[in-house]
């Protein structure tokens, strides 16, 4: 285009802006890009002064929960969903085929997933589905925002720190650790460049210099060592831990993970509080985790005693007891306990909930100097169904 005197310029919207920056950044057809930014395959969010694109499928290479960051001159940076983890069933079969050499072996914490980026020199928090988290990026700037800066300083504004969210005060996972009671955050990886993996030792050092935390390292052990994983896994077992996450020392092979069978039941218990949320998908996944470890570990007689009991227990006692709470008239849902430290910190992180359509009620918040608790519930779809069950008397499934 020349540009005389009188040449009108046309201006670009903002629905064509984005296209742009979508299809540079994701490498594909400016109509394609076009097309996802109308699907459900993209959402476009804003936190503070920036907006933000989330991608909600694996698209041209990219994970789930890939998120570009926008700024308001024009620069965007995309941050890489966190790679999905496969599954290990039977244990033995697995270290054999799939790792190289050494594996380190690190504890696989019960939280929820979050990566820490850094983008105009402002800190942000990460969800797995690529969410920006007010209530995580908040707590997290507050107990670590000075200490992840010098990570950023050294390694560089493409860094993502990787880790678990644990504790009893986040609005998604509520597991309590001895060492992380209320909330506390766990490295597991820092990648650079996209999603180049620091070395696990590199890492540990890294995080360790910089005053973080990372996720309990159990041992490193050769890919023959069955027996020793073995007596790890037992130890956790005990504890009523998670599991393990087997990493190759230089990211060669891709990690795998591992759960108790503590946990694989747990879980049901859990998810069966509500069982036409989590409760029907969380059956049959950790029912297939227990069949291969029975089998692996040849169960004796009063060990599939013990697991069907509590097995059978954990399916129908905690469902039978929200089924008798919804016939009170009790509020079915969970209950989230916060701590927020201004007025506005609270209402960023119930008005992104509200954004992302996730019901909540207020049951109460209390005031102490500089600091506020809110007691907050997430409502859930199974009184929904249990209404109308009560109503007609008739299953919906059959
Ligand atoms: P996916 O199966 O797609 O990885 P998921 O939500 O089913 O995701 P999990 O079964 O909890 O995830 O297992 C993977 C997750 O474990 C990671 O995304 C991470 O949040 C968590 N995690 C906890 N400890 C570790 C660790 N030491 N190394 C890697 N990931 C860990
Ligand atoms: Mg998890």
């Amino acid at each position: 285009m020349s540009i005389n005197r009188g040449t009108i310029v046309p201006v670009k919207t903002v629905e064509e802006q984005l296209a742009i920056i979508l299809s540079e950044a994701l490498n594909i057809p400016r109509q394609r890009a076009e097309k996802l930014l109308e699907s459900k395959a993209t959402r476009i969010l804003r936190y503070k002064n920036i907006r933000y694109i989330v991608i909600r499928r694996d698209i041209a290479g990219h994970y789930e929960g890939t998120t570009i960051l926008l700024d308001e001159q024009g620069g965007y940076r995309l941050i890489e969903g966190y790679p999905h983890i496969k599954r290990i069933l039977l244990l033995k079969k697995a270290l054999e085929t799939h790792f190289i050499d050494k594996i380190v072996v690190e504890e696989k914490m019960d939280g929820h997933n979050t990566r820490i980026v850094r983008f105009n020199g402002e800190l942000y928090a990460i969800t797995r589905g690529g969410y920006i988290c007010p209530y995580t990026t908040m707590r997290f700037k507050r107990k670590y925002g000075e200490k992840a800066n010098t990570i950023f300083d050294e390694l560089g504004e493409d860094t993502i720190i990787a880790g678990e969210v644990v504790g009893l005060e986040n609005p998604y996972t509520r597991v309590y650790y001895p060492e992380a009671p209320d909330w506390d955050y766990f490295v597991f990886d820092v990648f650079t460049g996209g999603l180049n993996p620091l070395d696990v030792e590199k890492r540990r050092a890294l995080v360790e210099d910089a005053g973080l935390r990372s996720v309990p390292l159990l041992g490193v052990i050769n890919r023959e060592d069955y027996e020793e994983l073995r007596r790890i896994l037992e130890k956790l077992e005990r504890l009523g831990r998670e599991g393990v996450v087997l990493k190759d020392p230089y990211y060669r092979v891709e990690p795998l993970k591992y759960t108790t069978s503590y946990i694989n039941v747990k879980d049901i218990e859990d998810g069966m509080r509500f069982p036409f949320d989590e409760g029907h998908t969380f059956i049959f996944p950790r029912l297939l985790r227990q069949m291969f470890k029975a089998y692996e570990e040849s169960w004796d007689e009063q060990r599939i005693e013990e697991e069907a009991l509590r097995l059978g227990r954990a399916l129908l006692v905690p469902a039978l007891e929200s089924i008798r709470k919804y016939s009170m008239g009790e509020m079915l849902g969970e209950v989230f306990e916060l701590t927020f430290y201004s007025w506005e910190d609270l209402e960023d992180f119930v008005s992104h909930e509200a954004m992302l359509g996730v019901p909540l009620t207020i049951l109460g918040v209390q005031e102490y100097p500089g600091i506020l608790r809110a007691r907050i519930l997430k409502h859930k779809h199974t009184p929904e169904h249990y209404r109308r069950i009560f109503r007609t008397g008739l299953s919906p499934l059959d």
